[in-house]
């Protein structure tokens, strides 16, 4: 396997993590809970998830001139993330994210963006070369739409293939869709983005199909602890994913996907099942998935191959407490792998 050049275009976060016997309802105080600091923000999470595994990372971020903003280049360092475009932000804090997991790892997250908020097109110029040099780029929502917008232009202008994690769902402007090579929602950003309510294997495929119709090139919509479901149109001579078939039309109803069937571009649906696991804490299972993408198919693998290796690297991450803490290496993977274990 080569070493894929990545560039991540997002947010830089630190992570306030209480794990608690249950969360909290407004106006109540849950005391018991156990504290972990961390760096987080699903840019840096997903940085991170790729450069553990051994891509060659640079990160586009912006962050304070404080002590978490300190701390945050030195956790790139330590990870060997090249992070000679993480902007120090002179009026804005570190974004900071509170985050509360219960015994069953469901959590509650809330988000100070600060510096986030500050990353410019402009920011993305300056790092234009390493863009253009990148084998994929990844990207999220958790700084400016027209940050991301500018990111994803100068990647497309120049073949550079662009996965968008569209996370947290927010309405996409026009045409952005259009330069994205692989859209990776979760089942409610899916749901968000398509209009489609996502809870089954059937209506992620409307929901996948809605979405290609929309521009993506290719729509992985990850499903928890089911795993994910990769959606292709058929004309892009991709490799075809075994087990593909054409989606099943509701009762009565017109499918979205037949619509794009109409259009001559009927999909391959293919679901990647899960791996079983004990789940301790889902905080960055799909930026753990993203960051893992990003390095496979950076190191050249077929999209499904790559989407099984993204979906363990996520299986793995929720056996631990908090985001980047819980982000495994390629040793780990290997071993994780090499384990076997039974689809959830
Ligand atoms: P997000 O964290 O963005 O909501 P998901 O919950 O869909 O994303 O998780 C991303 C990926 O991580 C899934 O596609 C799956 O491969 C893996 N994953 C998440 N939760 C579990 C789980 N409980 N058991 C096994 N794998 C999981």
């Amino acid at each position: 396997m080569t070493v894929p050049r990545i560039v991540v275009v997002g947010s830089s976060n630190t992570d306030m993590v209480v794990k608690g016997r249950r969360l909290p309802a407004p106006g109540e105080t849950v005391s018991g809970g156990q504290f972990v600091l961390a760096a987080g923000g699903k840019g840096a999470n997903q940085a991170v998830a790729a450069a553990r595994l051994g891509a060659d990372v640079t990160l586009v971020a912006r962050v304070g001139r404080d002590i978490f903003g300190d701390q945050a280049l030195e956790n790139y360092r330590k990870e060997g993330i090249r992070a000679d475009y993480v902007f120090r932000d002179p009026d804005r804090a570190t974004g900071i994210a509170l985050i509360l997991v219960d015994q069953q790892g469901e959590n509650l997250i809330s988000v100070a963006s600060g510096a986030n908020h500050a990353l410019t097109p402009a920011d993305v110029d300056q790092a234009a070369e390493p863009i253009r040099a990148a084998q994929v780029v990844l990207l999220q929502l958790e700084i400016p739409l027209e940050t991301v917008c500018r990111a994803a232009e100068v990647a497309f202008a120049a073949g550079v293939p662009v996965i968008l994690n569209p996370a947290p769902a927010a309405p996409l402007p026009d045409g952005l869709l259009h330069r994205v090579a692989y859209l990776t929602p979760n089942e409610s950003e899916a749901q968000h983005l398509s209009g489609v309510p996502v809870e089954d294997e059937t209506s992620a495929r409307q929901a996948a199909g809605r979405l290609l119709a929309a521009g993506a090139r290719h729509v992985i919509i990850t499903l928890g602890a089911k795993g994910a479901l990769v959606a292709s149109p058929a004309e892009t001579g991709d490799r075809v994913p075994s087990g593909c078939h054409l989606p099943e039309r509701p009762a009565g109803g017109h499918h979205a996907c037949m619509v794009v069937a109409q259009m001559g571009t009927v999909p391959f649906f293919q679901l990647v099942p899960g791996r079983r696991v004990q789940a301790v804490d889902t905080t960055a299972a799909g930026d753990a998935f993203n960051g893992a993408l990003a390095w496979a198919l950076g190191s050249g693998l077929a999209l499904d191959e790559a989407v099984r290796t993204a979906c363990l690297v996520g299986a793995l991450s929720v056996t631990r407490l908090g985001a980047q803490p819980s982000l495994p290496t390629k040793a780990e993977l290997d071993r994780f792998a090499e384990q076997g274990g039974s689809p959830a």
